[in-house]
């Protein structure tokens, strides 16, 4: 009787360590694909920037292209675009796996996006595009300023390159109860319902041909993501397709 109880918790334990190890393997061979994954869509996402390079360099060495400082300054902003994927990568290689760190100090988001809407304001100004913030109380909040700021250039960027002229775009600061939120609303072109649960995905976009001209990497929202979960917020966007979009984020006090 005695051993059959042994062998019976033998073997359920046994059953157990089966079935961790089966889960740790799977979580195993996840991890592997996404890493893989992720190999294959840098090595896409480097793929045309640097056929442009090349094939423009070429036809300077042949002399099919002029060597103007005009087309010395478009090899030269490709360059630009290069350089700011692979700090990009970076990040969310980082964050993606936890390594990211997170320097915290008590901050006050509202002064913070302030100047982060004053340092944006010529780039919408040149699209005639009205730049308002409601940010009048101080909000404070333990964060890590250089990244919430990364945070709100990246959805400030998007909701210029994603609007036309005569739109308007207001970055709002609020309190609550369990901390600040933060939102930029824009009246641009909205996200289709189909398209609304991939965004954040890393180098997903909506029109891949629109985004490659406004020199957007696909990884802006990604990086948002990244860093407000980093901080233990939540991101939340809303939209409808050709009447706007408003993204906003919590960060616990
Ligand atoms: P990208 O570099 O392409 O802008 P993001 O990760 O920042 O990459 O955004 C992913 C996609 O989400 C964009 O390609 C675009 O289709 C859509 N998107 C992001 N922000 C907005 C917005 N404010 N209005 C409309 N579409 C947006």
């Amino acid at each position: 009787d005695l051993s059959q109880k042994v062998r019976l918790k033998g073997s359920s334990e046994l059953v157990e360590l089966g079935e961790s190890f089966n889960s740790m393997t799977h979580t195993l061979r996840r991890d592997q694909e996404l890493r893989q994954n992720m190999v294959a869509d840098v090595a896409h996402e480097l793929r045309t920037p640097l056929s442009v390079l090349r094939a423009n360099i070429e036809a300077m060495q042949d002399g099919v292209l002029e060597t103007s400082p005009a087309n010395l300054e478009s090899l030269h902003q490709e360059t630009v675009n290069l350089g700011r994927l692979v700090e990009d990568l970076r990040t969310i290689t980082l964050a993606e796996s936890g390594q990211l760190k997170i320097h915290r100090q008590e901050t006050d988001v509202s002064a913070l996006a302030a100047r982060v809407v004053e340092a944006m304001r010529t780039q919408f100004d040149s699209k005639s595009i009205e730049l308002a913030v409601e940010a009048l109380r101080p909000v404070e909040a333990d964060v890590d300023s250089d990244r919430i700021e990364q945070v709100l250039r990246n959805l400030l960027a998007n909701a210029l390159h994603y609007s036309s002229s005569g739109g308007r775009v207001v970055v709002k600061v609020e309190r609550n109860d369990s901390g600040a939120v933060i939102s930029v609303a824009d009246t641009g072109i909205g996200i289709s319902a189909e398209d609304l649960p991939h965004i954040f995905d890393r180098f997903y976009r909506v029109d891949r041909s629109r985004a490659r001209a406004t020199g957007g990497s696909g990884l802006g929202l990604a990086i948002v993501k990244q860093l407000v979960e980093a901080h233990g917020g939540r991101v939340r966007v809303e939209s409808a397709l050709g009447k706007g979009s408003t993204f906003s984020f919590s960060l616990p006090v």
